[in-house]
């Protein structure tokens, strides 16, 4: 979907995405390698180039691989790859998306879009919880569209009315 986003429709994703390449294990993750998109090669803590043969692993995935010469006399192995004789990083063939959704994280633009879109889930949770739109009733595509459809009408209207409604003027009390 993100690519989708990206690479054909050219819509900048304000969308957070989580990288799950991160270790806890204390070793360096993905994150801690710099991709150079140019030459397609990932740079190493130690400044060293991983590179891939191009083969494509289940469909999506290609590894980019460290030289067994340059880990195994590498300071920083304990922290790298201290099982293997050498470091291999994964990377979607569709990584590309991703990277430019974290490009934008922090910028004004991705901040404004946050607070948008805070605002329009807390829609979707009232149409979940008091509207009960939990599950749809109706079937096939219009069944679904016809039935948020009248859900935010009625969702519009009660928000129209708690903003217009004011309570009715107190009466004088009549002393006779
Ligand atoms: S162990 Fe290999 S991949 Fe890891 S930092 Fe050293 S040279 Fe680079």
């Amino acid at each position: 979907m993100l690519n989708w986003l990206v690479e054909e429709k050219g819509i900048a994703p304000h969308i957070p995405v989580f990288d799950k390449s991160k270790r806890d294990d204390g070793t360096f993750s993905r994150s801690d390698f710099r991709y150079d998109p140019t030459s397609d090669v990932y740079h190493c803590p130690s400044g060293k180039q991983l590179g891939t043969s191009g083969t494509v692993h289940e469909g999506k995935t290609l590894l980019y691989r460290a030289s067994k010469l340059d880990c195994q006399v590498c300071p920083l192995k304990p922290q790298c790859c201290p099982k293997e004789p050498s470091r291999k990083i994964p990377r979607d063939i569709h990584e590309h998306a991703p990277d430019v959704a974290r490009s934008f994280v922090g910028t004004e633009g991705f901040e404004t879009s946050r607070r948008q879109r805070k605002k329009i889930e807390m829609r979707f949770a009232h149409l979940k919880r008091i509207l009960r739109l939990g599950r749809l009733r109706l079937r096939g595509p219009r069944g679904a569209q016809d039935e948020f459809v009248l859900a935010a009408i009625a969702q519009n209207l009660r928000r129209l009315a708690s903003l217009v409604a004011r309570p009715p003027p107190a009466q004088a009390l009549c002393v006779a």
